[in-house]
């Protein structure tokens, strides 16, 4: 089948790019996990049309109303749980090791906190809020990576008395220093970046691509809408993740092959 033109420059576009900066960042945000079922943040169906985000995931929520602060929390980690990777995860696990094959080092950094990435095989993935299906404890340095779900408790307490949060970043938060650090080194030092499923107005991942922009990345944004973003990138595949990626996946590895001596 002949690819979309839109698609087959894309991958082209990024193929010679990479040759001369062989290092590709990708920034994946909640649209990458649309179609594996979880809901997103804004716009359509997003979560913040039930619930109010100063209401519930701030940390002057989780100590005023920890009870409701859970709950909230809980809704979404019941639906991770039950979440599978789509085939948008699975091509960029696969993305990885084709081009590893070739020289080429992919750095996957993620807003996400539902392991998705991680469960299709995609390595060294930089989170930048966190995991959800993580517990930690608020006083003492207690970590659960497989809490119960749901809780068994509202709010549930760690055994050194305090209270139990789930190891995401909440809204007024910093991000953790090593994991931002990473990711602002892989768009300084990208010679493209693809930008999956992002509405882009969550700083600091927002500025990701302006800062692989202002150093002559090529930048590829995929989402079914434009973004902030659109008017600054190369290209524009205006489609689902689960969709393109695995069409994106298959033109690169026809193309790759083709350079092979
Ligand atoms: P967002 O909710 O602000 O925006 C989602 C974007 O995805 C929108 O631009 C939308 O057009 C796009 N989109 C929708 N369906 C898509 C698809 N099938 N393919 C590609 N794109 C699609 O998301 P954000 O900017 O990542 O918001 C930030 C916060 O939301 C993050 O902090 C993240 O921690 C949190 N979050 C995470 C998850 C998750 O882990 N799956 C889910 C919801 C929210
Ligand atoms: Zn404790």
């Amino acid at each position: 089948m002949e690819a979309e033109p839109a698609l087959r420059d894309t991958a082209l576009a990024l193929i010679e790019r990479l040759r001369d900066r062989p290092v590709l960042a990708v920034s994946t945000g909640a649209g990458m996990s649309r179609e594996s079922g979880i809901p997103t943040f804004r716009g359509e169906e997003g979560i913040w049309r039930e619930y109010r985000a100063e209401d519930v995931a701030t940390p002057q929520a989780l100590y005023a109303d920890p009870a409701l602060a859970w709950e909230f929390h809980d809704h979404l980690r019941t639906v991770v749980a039950k979440a599978d990777c789509n085939a948008g995860h699975i091509a960029l696990a696969r993305l990885e090791h084709l081009l590893a094959a070739h020289g080429i080092t992919q750095i996957l950094i993620t807003q996400n906190i539902d392991r998705l990435h991680e469960r299709a095989g995609s390595t060294g993935v930089i989170r930048l809020h966190g995991d959800i299906q993580r517990v930690v404890c608020t006083a003492c340095d207690h970590v659960d990576d497989d809490f119960p779900i749901p809780a068994p408790v509202y709010p549930p307490m760690c055994a050194c008395g305090a209270l139990l949060r789930p190891d995401v970043v909440l809204f007024g938060e910093m991000l953790p220093e090593t994991a931002i650090d990473a990711a602002f080194a892989a768009a300084a030092s990208c010679g493209a970046m693809l930008v999956i499923g992002t509405s882009v107005q969550v700083q600091p991942a927002a500025s990701l691509p302006w800062v692989a922009r202002e150093n002559e990345a090529l930048l590829v944004e995929i989402n079914p809408v434009e973004t902030p973003l659109t008017p600054l990138v190369h290209y524009s595949l205006r489609s689902g993740a689960a969709q393109v990626l695995p069409q994106l996946l298959q033109q690169m590895s026809v193309l790759l092959s083709k350079n092979d001596p």
